[in-house]
């Protein structure tokens, strides 16, 4: 979002003639932004097989989904659901990995039904998985490298304690089924977590793998996870890609020699390729001077993006009516549910008055997908703009939503 004489511009829309014709709550994703973070990712690793496979958990509006496809980026999916939605979106089934987490094994079967690759992620599925396929079909597996990383407790996954993935000291179990039943592993994967800044994690992590990957000789394809971490405030530390590319290229190219083949470097980034790209906008319904601070009450709140109270996620805020800093106040910026519901406390913003628009940035990923009709309001408009054009990719619910599916007893 760009502030040009005074007024916010997404690529040449101006945001406050979007809020007018699409209303708010409105979320807002910049194709262009998608564009960019896609091509630094292919740009640092260019000297490898590489495909990106969007973890699309983070946003799964089938139009961000066809923009993907049109960037040349495949999926990863973690329900049968978003596996549909993909297909709705015009990828094929070899195009999409379905890394499960403790799922119902029909689950498994549907996908493999699909034509969908499957990624294991526990021993007695593995063993289900071997039973019923053997070598016929082949699979990935989810390994869990014991490896520390992410932002919050809550978004890390690769350590000791993680419920992800089948821990790397049970190698020899991982060994024995597929020995018994022939398996033909095709792929390993891990996942560190969420928001890891330092790229030595994803190095430590790849090092892992890639010992543990001279056990499998029918390799295609070595997964290193996502949780690339974005900037959500000026001066924070990201992962650096470049460097990143460096120091991975190198290694696995080595590895690559050393197993005899070459083999294609996945990642499945969520937040890296769609969270700076997303704003969520809100009107302030009201401003409220209460004795120890002063709030703004916006017509949003947690059911449309939980990731503050969730996480603490930081999201900054821009008061998008009012872009003069010449005369500023400390807001806490707070929803309508009836709960606490912060977005952001004590931010120094332009003053602002009732029914200005606020913003929140780094909206894009976890924010739509993890809204919710709680307090039965209706979900948010979705708009995308791509190529200085905006098109609505999601219609704002009305109460037929929130009904649908509900049965009146007959008492
Ligand atoms: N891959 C897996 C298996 C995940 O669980 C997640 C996120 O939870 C991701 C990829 C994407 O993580 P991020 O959005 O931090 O890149």
């Amino acid at each position: 979002m760009q502030l040009i004489d005074n007024q916010y511009f997404i690529q040449n829309q101006n945001v406050l003639e979007i809020c007018k014709k699409f209303g708010t709550p409105l979320y807002v994703y910049d194709g262009a932004k998608i564009e960019e973070q896609v091509n630094k990712i292919k740009s640092a690793f260019g000297g490898v097989d590489l495909k990106i496979k969007y973890a699309c958990k983070a946003n799964t509006n089938i139009s961000v989904l066809k923009l993907m496809k049109k960037l040349g980026v495949e999926l990863d999916v973690v329900s049968p659901q978003e596996m549909k939605l993909g297909f709705m979106a015009g990828f094929s089934p070899e195009q999409i990995t379905f890394t499960s987490s403790g799922v119902a094994f029909e689950e498994i079967e549907d996908s493999i039904n699909h034509g969908v690759i499957i990624n294991i992620d526990n021993l007695p599925t593995l063993e289900k998985f071997g039973q019923k396929y053997g070598g016929s079909v082949p699979c990935m597996l989810r390994i869990r490298p014991n490896v520390e990383g992410g932002g919050n407790i809550k978004i890390m996954t690769g350590h000791k304690d993680s419920k992800f993935g089948i821990a790397i000291e049970q190698k020899d179990e991982i060994l024995a089924i597929t020995e018994k039943y022939n398996l033909n592993i095709v792929g390993l994967h891990q996942h560190t977590g969420s928001d890891i800044k330092d790229g030595q994690t994803f190095v430590d992590a790849a090092a892992v793998m890639l010992d543990l990957a001279f056990s499998f000789p029918n390799l295609k394809y070595m997964d290193f996870g996502g949780g690339f971490k974005v900037a959500y405030k000026e001066g924070d530390i990201v992962t650096d890609m470049e460097d990143l590319g460096v120091k991975l290229t190198t290694a696995f190219k080595n590895f690559c020699t050393k197993y005899g083949r070459e083999l294609q470097l996945w990642f499945e980034p969520g937040k890296y390729l769609v969270s700076e790209c997303g704003f969520l906008f809100a009107t302030a319904n009201v401003v409220k001077n209460n004795p120890r601070k002063t709030l703004i009450g916006v017509n949003s709140g947690l059911n449309h993006l939980i990731r503050p109270m969730m996480y603490d996620a930081y999201h900054e805020v821009v008061n998008v009516s009012n872009p003069n800093f010449a005369e500023t106040n400390t807001y806490d910026v707070v929803g309508y549910i009836c709960e606490t519901d912060n977005f952001a406390k004590e931010r120094v913003l332009p003053i602002a008055n009732e029914g200005d628009i606020m913003c929140f940035l780094n909206a894009g990923a976890y924010g739509f997908t993890m809204s919710s009709n709680y307090n039965s309001r209706f979900r948010p408009a979705e708009v995308l703009i791509y190529q200085n054009q905006a098109y609505l990719v999601r219609e704002r619910e009305t109460m037929e939503d929130i009904v649908k599916n509900q049965i009146l007893a007959d008492f």
